[in-house]
């Protein structure tokens, strides 16, 4: 069952582990279950390039679990706060509930997954009184575990550790052979260990064996009356195109730890790892490698009109070290401040995603149109940065000035007029039906020039210069922080473009903001792996004139889990508990006490903080135990380095 496998998981915290555990459930499987197995284990009811998402908050969880249970909601909150997790809290209950069952269905997968989908489908009136119904009538029908993950799947929080990389580790075991090499290397030093070792492991199994390891095999007559067993050479191995396939004709394959038995490895990770690139829905993978292996998935490309993971920045410490890692020469570009947009051509049809793959084509019809009239190709997709600029200076604004585009519903050709943005390009991933990611940047980029007629204010190239010069860089870094850039990139002439990957193929050079040491005013009493602890910390600046205190963020980065490896949440609640001075559900208001030093990316105006600003990214640089709170920096220094960090202020 779904939900022995997700305890099983939930209570490992092993990678590996994780790997065999998913990976034996999927080999055991049904084909027509598979699809909707691996979106429920990776915590989705759709697929990841999909937009649509559950949407039931916590409060309606709450309503849904009273109404399933006979309980009041009072009674759900209060074990809420005990438990610290809506799951856990359906689960207990289900243990002692009270209610006959009458209404019991069996939950299938299949069962679960509509469910869930129709959850997501529901709109307009009386929606929420559907979405209870549904809820509560899938926890009807649950046992104990299958509450708790029915209740986290709904909430977006499985709990269950399985990333991405789990989830595609467990496809490559489950379809295709095993590769066992790393134990018989191990094994090497005592061949009676080894041989025993390979007779407990196999049995039954169809067994191929590389010839160059047959002479650590001698002595094995058992062992192939158990199985069936092949030798071939390596190189006999390679031509077997689909060798690794389990439902081909072997489940287990046995090479050396050498270059080869490598190679074999990551070719197989890297057929399933590409194939997702493209498709961004491992669940297709998985039904699709269950039932066509490595052909299958060989076919799967890239679609136009379909979001494609963005391939992610590294942070360089300057210049030189941007050489460094992207090699000589290399291309350097403004690094804008907009947001990332991905145009998606197909004919006249025009598709805009920003970085988390959502659709905001309906938000920009004045770049639907510049990319309509000025990208000429057939189909292709392309990737820039989207700057809102002032239409009377043409100077460039800060992201937030824009941002409200992104999320606006209505009105929006005439928010388009007052907030004009241009799109700055700088990469192609397909052009005229080719998916040209494996093409060298400098190549995608020579493309993108050939396709692009620039229109000043609405459609340019992001502005970039090759070299191989430090100060050549420093100049053009320098030159761009005037014109009011964040600062530059740093991108690798040769390299790929690698979906959804921090590699060091691009870089971002920028200036490092100086921290600052604010006082926390209030906290929120953590949930799950923080039960029991103060998250969330709100942080305070001082009033220069008042001395009163006002908020400008959150802090929940850079504090450790475990008081060994530094500061941790128990030492925060430790010292914050005694300063709680108001309480209101899990949200405390803290007398300003405790100094912090605290790192971020940038100082943002923000109406949702008293200070009128908000830090981006704030993460513990150090506790400042030392400090006394009247040494708060105060909102003159927080307003001087606002204005510092952009050039055009
Ligand atoms: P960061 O968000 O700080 O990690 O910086 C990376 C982001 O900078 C990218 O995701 C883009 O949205 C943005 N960006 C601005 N200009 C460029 C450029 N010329 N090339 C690539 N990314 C850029």
């Amino acid at each position: 069952m779904l939900s022995d496998v997700f305890l099983k998981l939930e209570k490992t915290s092993e990678r590996l582990k994780k790997t065999e555990i998913l990976s034996e459930f999927l080999e055991s499987c049904d084909s027509d279950d598979i699809y909707a197995v691996v979106l429920l284990v990776s915590g989705r009811v759709f697929p990841q390039w999909s937009q649509k998402d559950i949407g039931v908050a916590s409060m309606l969880m709450v309503k849904a679990i009273a109404k399933a249970y006979g309980r009041s909601e009072a009674d759900v909150e209060k074990q809420w706060q005990r438990l610290g997790d809506l799951g856990l809290v359906a689960e207990d209950f289900s243990k002692t509930r009270k209610q006959a069952t009458l209404f019991k269905k069996l939950l299938t997968v299949k069962l679960v997954h509509e469910s869930l989908k129709n959850l997501v489908n529901l709109e307009g009136m009386k929606s929420q009184d559907k979405k209870l119904a549904i809820i509560s009538s899938l926890l009807t029908s649950a046992n104990d575990a299958q509450a708790r993950y029915v209740v986290r799947a709904i909430i977006g929080d499985l709990r269950i550790g399985v990333a991405d990389g789990v989830i595609r580790d467990s496809i490559t075991r489950a379809y295709f052979s095993e590769i066992f090499w790393k134990d018989l290397l191990k094994l090497k030093i005592n061949k009676k260990k080894r041989i025993e070792h390979m007779l407990d492991v196999y049995n039954n199994k169809r067994i191929l064996v590389s010839l160059e390891l047959k002479e650590y095999l001698s002595d094995v007559e058992k062992f192939e009356e158990k199985n069936t067993v092949t030798y071939l050479s390596e190189n006999e191995i390679t031509k077997i195109a689909d060798f690794w396939k389990k439902t081909a004709k072997y489940d287990v394959i046995l090479v050396n730890e050498t270059d080869f038995g490598n190679n074999l490895k990551s070719k197989i990770t890297g057929i399933v790892e590409r194939a997702n690139e493209a498709a961004n829905d491992f669940a297709m993978i998985a039904k699709i490698a269950m039932e066509e292996g490595v052909k299958g998935l060989e076919k799967i490309d890239i679609t136009v009109g379909r979001p494609i993971k963005v391939m992610l920045a590294q942070k360089a410490k300057g210049i030189k070290d941007a050489f460094d890692i992207v090699g000589k020469p290399a291309a350097f570009e403004y690094k804008y401040d907009g947001f990332r947009l991905q145009v998606h051509k197909n004919g006249n049809e025009i598709n805009l995603f920003t970085r988390r793959l959502e659709n905001v084509t309906k938000q920009f019809p004045d770049i639907v149109d510049v990319a309509k009239k000025g990208i000429i190709a057939n189909s292709c997709i392309v990737e820039g940065e989207a700057v809102g600029y002032d239409k009377n200076t043409g100077r460039y604004l800060p992201f937030q000035q824009i941002s409200r585009r992104i999320r606006r519903k209505y009105d929006i050709g005439e928010l388009a007029k007052q907030v004009p943005v241009v799109l700055n390009l700088f990469d192609m991933l397909s052009l005229n039906g080719k998916t040209i990611v494996d093409e060298p940047f400098e190549k995608r980029r020579d493309n993108l020039k050939k396709i692009v007629k620039e229109t000043p204010q609405k459609l340019i190239l992001a502005k970039d210069i090759i070299t191989d010069l430090v100060d050549v860089a420093e100049d053009f870094y320098k030159e761009s922080l005037a014109k009011g850039n964040e600062g530059i990139m740093a991108k690798s002439l040769s390299a790929p473009y690698k979906p959804g990957s921090r590699v060091g193929h691009m870089l971002k050079i920028k200036p490092v903001l100086e921290t600052l040491d604010l006082t926390i005013v209030g906290a929120l009493w953590g949930e799950g792996k923080r039960a029991g602890w103060l998250s969330s910390y709100t942080l305070a600046c001082r009033d220069p004139d008042t001395g009163e205190f006002l908020t400008i963020g959150k802090l929940g980065t850079g504090i450790k889990e475990k008081s060994e490896e530094g500061t941790s949440f128990a030492d925060f609640t430790k010292e914050l508990e005694k300063h709680i001075i108001s309480k209101k559900g899990k949200e405390v208001d803290i007398s300003p006490t405790i100094v912090v030093e605290v790192a971020y990316e940038e100082i943002q105006k923000s109406t949702n903080y008293s200070s009128g600003f908000a830090l981006r990214f704030p993460r513990l640089v150090v506790l400042r135990d030392e400090k006394a709170v009247e040494e708060t920096d105060d909102l003159n220094k927080v307003s001087y380095i606002f204005a510092q960090q952009r050039h055009n202020n």
